[in-house]
């Protein structure tokens, strides 16, 4: 974090600079519980800023916050970012905006909307901690990522966008301290970092309070979609009503949880597994076929807990769960040395006409690929991941 202090005082200053001169800010979120905490700890530090250069009605005009579904810039959020600032622009002359993007931004899959952006000539930040694709750098004029100073995902965009946020205004720090090990549940950080971000706030929330606010987060976006909840996410994370928060909190958790149990005793039943040449076990489980459909957890999260629960099961063991679609498949790992983004790169080149891409984290990613070839690319998958170094 100390390493990555001269990026972010220089993101912190692009952000203010663009206050100061009335430069409407579209600020960009992942969809899950850090990416929100991250975009809350920013909002909250920039709202009063805005409302002090601007007036009352100001954070209406020069401030919009959005969740993005995919874990990357879309082209249809940009697409939707550009139409209405051109609108903003030429109805109430507003300059161009500002684009952040936060705990989303920092891969090869982010570049065609930031071309899209520079035409227009759309300045962009980055925030994130996903694994960093260096190509992004040259549409950016600011990005935060712990991997350009040697850490990795562990460090979560919370966490990072917290400490951006107190550089901001430092008057918010005491209202989003909680912000970072909500991040850290929600993104299961096992970095030193979360735990002194947890140890922080333990005489005002328990772990377990911690993990039901990223847990109500991602239940309550899954419904949200592409709306970003103002007002509710602001209760999840008890910055508003603390009577409310309770009460929200137990109601949210008590329906994400009997969800995730329904969903579990579907798929537990239908997942298989083999022990693989590095001798790492690999739990396969078809989620478009063997997992309710379109409702919560979605193909992503439902993998992640059939993974939880598996990892359970076998402690000291090497582990990897891919939960699979007719065109994609989602990858949690334990105890393997993967790097996702990686076999993505060499399953695109070795692999003509099955359209593969993707990516994430080194050890946790989801790869999209063409549904005629998904047997294909699945085997080929297996066979990398069985040839990839175990840890224990
Ligand atoms: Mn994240």
């Amino acid at each position: 974090m100390e390493k990555l202090k001269p990026r972010m005082l220089l993101v912190a200053k692009e952000i203010k600079k663009a206050i100061f001169h009335s430069r409407p800010i579209i600020l960009r979120h992942h969809a899950d519980a850090d990416g929100i905490t991250s975009a809350i700890a920013i909002e909250r530090a920039i709202l009063p800023l805005i409302t002090d250069i601007g007036g009352t009605d100001a954070e209406y005009y020069f401030y919009k916050r959005a969740p993005s579904k995919a874990p990357f810039y879309e082209l249809a959020d940009v697409t939707r970012d550009i139409s209405f600032a051109l609108e903003d622009s030429s109805r109430h002359g507003q300059k161009m905006p500002l684009v952040i993007l936060v705990d989303n931004g920092s891969t090869e899959e982010d570049v065609p909307s930031m071309r899209q952006a520079r035409v227009y000539g759309i300045d962009m930040l980055v925030i994130d901690h996903h694994h960093p694709d260096e190509i992004v750098d040259q549409y950016l004029i600011g990005h935060v990522n712990p991997a350009h100073v040697g850490g990795d995902f562990g460090v979560t965009s919370g966490m990072l966008c917290t400490e951006i946020a107190r550089m901001i205004n430092p008057k918010v720090s005491d209202t989003i301290k909680h912000l970072p090990a909500v991040s850290a549940v929600g993104d299961r950080s096992e970095a030193p970092e979360a735990a002194r971000y947890i140890s922080l706030v333990s005489d005002h929330y328990t772990l377990e309070e911690l993990k039901e606010m990223a847990l109500a987060l991602d239940y309550e976006q899954f419904w949200l979609k592409f709306s970003s909840g103002k007002g509710l996410i602001d209760d999840i994370l008890d910055l508003g009503d603390n009577a409310i928060h309770n009460k929200l909190i137990f109601l949210l958790c008590e329906q994400a949880n009997t969800m995730i149990k329904e969903q579990l005793e579907i798929c537990l039943f239908n997942v298989k597994s083999q022990k693989l040449a590095n001798d790492a076990i690999m739990n396969v489980i078809d989620v478009e076929n063997y997992a309710q459909k379109f409702t919560f957890p979605p193909p992503g999260k439902t993998s992640g807990e059939v993974h939880d629960i598996l990892v359970k099961k076998s402690p000291g063991r090497a582990i990897v769960t891919i939960g699979y679609g007719p065109d994609f498949a989602v990858i949690r790992s334990k105890g393997i040395l993967m790097n996702i983004p990686r076999i993505v790169r060499e399953l695109r080149e070795e692999m003509k006409g099955a359209g593969v891409s993707g990516g994430g984290h080194l050890v946790v990613g989801s790869i999209k690929f063409v549904e005629g070839m998904r047997t294909e690319v699945l085997a080929k998958l297996a066979e990398k991941i069985a040839s990839t170094k175990v840890e224990y």
